[in-house]
């Protein structure tokens, strides 16, 4: 017999409702639009008569034409601009066009065109596609969430705007990020648009050139911080609890003096995550774990040297560790196994000027290390994780020293946008000698060093966080566990091929990212099962009640 939890948590056979609106006001509705691709049966019925050019066009010459308008522009930005525009005129085009191009296309709507939008959206704003909640709506919280027009919300995407990508504090202009992450919910993992919340919380801003730009749309205040921050926030969280109980809340791009916090706080009493520590952990494991398959080495036997020592780097220690935990390995032991490089140096037990997070990490001096080369040649790592925000922070030296040391380096420059990254996938394999099992953050183009081509792989989250929330999303799970980001990594570590490793590459290739994703969310799935955090019981078959939740792009029927 089926609970009656199942059946409220049953997919309906098509998720797309027979439109409520007609005319003009069907064609502004992107949900609804089908633009010309409209029958002329259909536009009969739904009084359409003149209101579109006489041309019917099918589904495949509408994609043919939209991606030759975005070929055929000159930057990456009017592209971006161009998407938009499209996802806010008709989705399942957008949708479709954005699954059908996904490689071409993701490096638009996510990063790192992205970190350019954010930077830009005071030039280009016109209309809203997420929720703002701002320090002076203190008190009324609530009454902005009701007055976003969806009610079955299952995902929010939330950022402060305080450390957008690798660009710092861009304070409201950060909306782009909880933006594009949902694409990426609904492109990668077929998460219904309509379920998708992006929120940002504007706390003011800190960046001093930004926000006295004539054209910033944000408050024109420095940030709130301490209580009045923390406030805020909890308002939030209660307000999300009340207006939408089956949201997960996925915490984007705080800063880390929050980041870190918030997690602490909130991941035992809501279902939530923070994608900068969690999900960069997971993708990043799961990019080592299939290197081990490159340098023929067992994890228990990596020696991660971090260059950063934030939410990205910590989080995938962490991760590392709980993961060497299933082997076995004491937490402790785990973690001398990780060493940390930050903007002061090597950071080492005997700095007194580490915040608890890095404290753990603390280890006792090795010798003098006064740069990145010398705690290289100290620490003789098997593995260099960018993740500093810092171009070109790993230089030639290093790969070099790296490649002295082991066969096979495992070098991940992770900073992103592209123009962050500690080191260019070109420089990596050339200044190994084509040894280098590198990965970055943002997408770098294949390469020819010393007559052998490359595909580096990308270290995306949108490799993870797609897949853990749709498997959320479908067990109605209560909580986000460390295990599921473990799950979720050696799900994706397994889904590398071997003529992906040949390539170069540590991920597979993003054409297949919607299966990967799938396959993730089941494997999230059984976590929740076998934790006791499902809401729903336990289907027959798991996975095809996983699928049975991915939303297609396709245009309905009308008449
Ligand atoms: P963060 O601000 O929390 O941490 C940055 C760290 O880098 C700090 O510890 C800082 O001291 C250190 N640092 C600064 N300059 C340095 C230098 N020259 N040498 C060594 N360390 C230095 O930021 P975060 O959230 O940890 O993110 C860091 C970077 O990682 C960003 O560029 C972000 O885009 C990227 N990132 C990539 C992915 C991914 O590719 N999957 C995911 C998350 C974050």
């Amino acid at each position: 017999m089926t609970s009656p939890e199942i059946a409220s948590h049953t997919p309906l056979p098509d998720h797309a409702p027979l439109p409520l609106r007609r005319g003009l006001e069907l064609l502004h509705d992107p949900r609804f639009n089908k633009g010309t691709a409209f029958t002329t049966k259909e536009r009969n019925a739904l009084g359409l008569r003149g209101l579109l050019p006489p041309g019917v066009f099918d589904e495949q010459a509408q994609l043919a034409r939209n991606i030759q308008t975005l070929r055929r522009k000159d930057t990456d930005f009017e592209r971006y601009q161009v998407l938009s525009a499209l996802a806010e005129r008709n989705q399942t085009l957008f949708y479709r066009l954005l699954c059908q191009h996904i490689t071409e296309l993701m490096p638009i709507v996510y990063t790192p065109t992205v970190g350019e939008a954010c930077q830009r959206y005071g030039y280009y704003f016109q209309r809203t596609r997420g929720l703002f909640i701002s320090a002076e709506d203190r008190g009324h919280v609530r009454e902005a969430l009701h007055n976003w027009p969806e009610r079955d919300v299952r995902v929010i995407v939330v950022t402060d705007g305080s450390r957008i990508l690798g660009l710092g504090d861009l304070g409201a202009h950060g909306m782009g990020i909880p933006v594009g992450k949902l694409t990426l919910y609904t492109a990668c993992a077929g998460v219904p648009p309509h379920q998708c919340l992006p929120i940002t919380l504007d706390v003011g801003c800190d960046n001093d050139a930004l926000r006295e730009d004539p054209l910033y749309v944000g408050l024109r205040r420095r940030r709130v911080r301490g209580p009045e921050y923390d406030a805020l926030l909890e308002e939030f969280i209660v307000a999300v609890r009340e207006v939408y109980p089956r949201a997960l809340v996925q915490f984007e791009d705080f800063a880390n003096d929050v980041a870190f916090d918030l997690l602490q706080r909130y991941r035992d009493q809501i279902c939530c995550f923070n994608d900068d520590i969690q999900g960069t952990a997971a993708v990043t494991v799961a990019g080592v774990l299939a290197s081990l398959q490159l340098t023929q080495r067992r994890l228990a036997e990596q020696r991660l040297l971090f260059v950063g020592a934030g939410e990205a780097g910590i989080g995938i220690a962490d991760l590392f560790v709980a993961m060497l935990g299933e082997f076995g390995v004491p937490a402790d032991v785990a973690r001398q196994q990780c060493w940390f490089v930050d903007r002061k140096g090597l950071v080492t037990a005997e700095r007194a000027d580490l915040n608890h997070h890095k404290r753990r990490y603390a280890h006792a001096s090795p010798g003098p290390a006064a740069d990145l080369l010398s705690a290289v040649e100290l620490l003789r790592p098997t593995a260099l994780i960018g993740v500093s925000g810092q171009p070109q922070a790993i230089k030639q030296p290093v790969i070099e020293a790296m490649a002295r040391m082991q066969e096979r380096p495992i070098v991940f420059a992770l900073s992103n946008p592209t123009s962050k990254a500690e080191c260019t996938a070109e420089q990596a394999y050339a200044w190994s000698s084509g040894r280098a099992v590198f990965a970055s953050g943002s997408p770098f183009q294949p390469c020819t060093v010393d007559g052998r081509r490359f595909t580096p792989g990308q270290g995306n989250n949108a490799w993870i966080f797609p897949g853990v929330g749709l498997g959320v999303l479908a067990t109605g799970s209560r909580r986000v566990t460390e295990e599921m980001f473990i799950a979720a990594a050696r799900t994706l570590a397994r889904e590398v091929r071997q003529e992906d490793l040949d390539f170069g590459s540590v991920y597979p290739p993003l054409e297949r990212i919607r299966d990967v994703s799938v396959r993730i969310a089941v494997a999230v799935a059984e976590v929740a099962f076998a934790k006791g955090l499902a809401s729903v019981e336990r289907p027959r078959d798991l996975s095809g009640w996983v699928r049975a939740h991915v939303w297609e792009p396709r245009y309905p029927t009308y008449a």
